[in-house]
């Protein structure tokens, strides 16, 4: 049943409900802000005065009565006032009949106000609800009370008001502090730096705050939408990503964070850092509202990009160069074995040097038996004098190639120094190295490269086994040899004395 005369006097809704409704007593509730209080039936034809104080049971009833219930006459004297409103004015309802409010409020506002106010109602003879103000006489509050006032004629014919004033004190209180929750969430919601979202999760409504709506280029009539439209602003590669953590959130723990692209009216791309919470749950423990923020990333998004393509292009180039360092470094390391073999190589002739006799003697194992075998050519000045230098120097080729064919590989051939060689050959005793020597004479001889016919090159060899691995002293007897050949008149072996 709805009761269309009166709106409800703490919030002002008019939609008040009546409930347990019987000829003279129903009671009305709020469904907007809560507000109780009895409600009176409308009557035209003020109504007689029962004889309430005859009746013991009633005045038990309305002595205890938690809501103030009280009888005055024209002039506002108390005729009957129950303890509910004696204890407000620090009294006792005998002491208060036939006083009237002044005798106990210092307020003297609020008393012309009552006084007035049920003269008015007792001429208009139609029941008001009203809400007024009262003070505790013993605190100095102010207490509210919605009121019931209803005109009455006493047998004699005067009139009288009954008034019942329900105290809305707390309720009032309530909603004040209800109002300004509701502000300071208004304005928290505006005054943030983010855009902000509340969603409705029953209703599937979503609020947003301005900045939310400015993040993403909408007008501001879309602060409120249902969860769906939501889905056409998020990037569709993103959408399923984004829609899934929601999800998991309100299965979950009631919380996600997440990082996606929105789109903005003029198409362009916004990366967002979005996240929320569940803040109300209902008795079955299923999501009811959750809020959460978006802040703007895309500069960091951007910058991440721009260091992830840098940090990119450095490992290629890390690469390219890492490339190119092995490739040098392998070319390095070819010429440097080149190098080393050129190093220990007689530029002339191919065969060893002194370098390459050196290091060929420290790896010479001390138990292989050696022969040493010194080489000159003979008269080499005169080959130098007679068909010049070039083909001295083609006759040292030749000798040093000769040398090479006729021995080992693991034996050494080594230029010492203008038309002098080195032979040094392992695993023989002296006669098999002088056959060796022999045959390698013999083949110098043969050399056709002279252009007289009558012309041929010659050498001579001093041979001396090493013993005790002392080389200079085989070197010494070789050499010994050698000059012995020489004397001896050139072109022949000569083999150390000495062994
Ligand atoms: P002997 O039979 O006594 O050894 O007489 P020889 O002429 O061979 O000896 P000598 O020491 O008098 O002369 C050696 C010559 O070898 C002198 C030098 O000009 C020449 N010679 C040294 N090194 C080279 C070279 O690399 N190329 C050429 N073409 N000649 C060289
Ligand atoms: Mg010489
Ligand atoms: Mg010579």
């Amino acid at each position: 049943m709805q009761n269309d005369l009166q709106s409800c006097p703490y919030c002002g809704n008019s939609g008040l409900h009546v409930q347990g409704g019987n000829d003279h007593v129903h009671f009305i509730c709020c469904p907007s802000c809560g507000g109780r209080g009895p409600n009176m039936p409308i009557s035209t034809e003020p109504s007689m005065l029962p004889h309430l104080q005859s009746d013991s049971l009633m005045h038990t009833v309305i002595n205890e009565a938690p809501d103030i219930i009280l009888l005055k006459d024209w002039n506002g004297r108390f005729l009957l006032c129950n303890s509910a409103l004696a204890r407000l004015y620090g009294s006792t309802p005998e002491q208060m009949v036939g006083k009237s409010d002044a005798d106990f409020n210092p307020d003297q506002d609020q008393v012309r106000f009552y006084q007035e106010n049920i003269q008015a109602v007792m001429r208009s003879g139609v029941v008001q609800i009203i809400e007024e103000t009262s003070t505790d006489v013993a605190t100095g509050e102010p207490r509210y009370f919605q009121s019931i006032k209803k005109p009455l004629k006493r047998p004699d014919g005067s009139d009288c008001i009954l008034v019942i004033a329900h105290d809305v004190t707390e309720l009032k209180h309530a909603y004040a502090l209800l109002e300004q929750k509701e502000k300071r969430y208004d304005y928290a919601m505006e005054a943030a730096g983010e855009g902000i979202w509340d969603w409705d999760i029953l209703n599937d409504r979503v609020l947003h705050n301005y900045k939310w709506c400015e993040l993403l280029g909408l007008d501001d009539a879309l602060t409120e939408h249902p969860m769906s439209a939501l889905g056409v602003l998020i990037h569709p590669q993103d959408r399923n990503g984004m829609m899934a953590t929601v999800q998991q959130a309100l299965d979950g723990d009631g919380t996600y964070a997440h990082e996606h692209r929105m789109l903005r009216t003029s198409g362009e791309v916004v990366w967002v850092y979005d996240r929320g919470r569940v803040v109300e749950y209902d008795e079955a423990v299923q999501p009811r509202r959750m809020v959460g923020s978006i802040s703007d990333i895309t500069a960091r998004k951007m910058a991440e990009r721009r260091l992830e393509e840098a940090s990119q292009q450095v490992t290629q180039a890390n690469e390219q160069l890492e490339k190119l360092v092995a490739e040098r470094t392998a070319e390095l390391a070819k010429a440097n074995r080149e190098l080393q073999i050129l190093a220990r190589r007689d530029a002339l002739t191919g065969v060893g040097n002194r370098l390459q006799l050196e290091e060929w003697l420290f790896g010479l194992s001390r138990d292989r038996s050696a022969v040493v075998i010194m080489l000159d050519i003979d008269h080499f000045k005169r080959i130098n004098d007679r068909y010049g230098h070039k083909m001295g120097d083609r006759v040292l080729k030749t000798v040093a190639q000769c040398l090479t064919e006729h021995v080992r590989r693991d034996d050494l051939v080594a230029r010492m120094g203008g038309e002098e060689f080195l032979l040094v050959l392992t695993g023989v005793d002296m006669n098999q190295a002088l056959a060796v020597v022999e045959k390698l004479r013999a083949h110098i001889e043969t050399l056709d490269m002279l252009p007289e016919a009558d012309q041929h090159i010659t050498a001579s060899f001093g041979v001396a086994t090493l013993s005790d691995n002392d080389f200079d002293h085989a070197m010494a007897r070789a050499d010994e040899a050698l000059y012995e050949a020489k004397h001896r008149g050139r072109n022949r072996v000569v083999a150390s004395p000495l062994g």
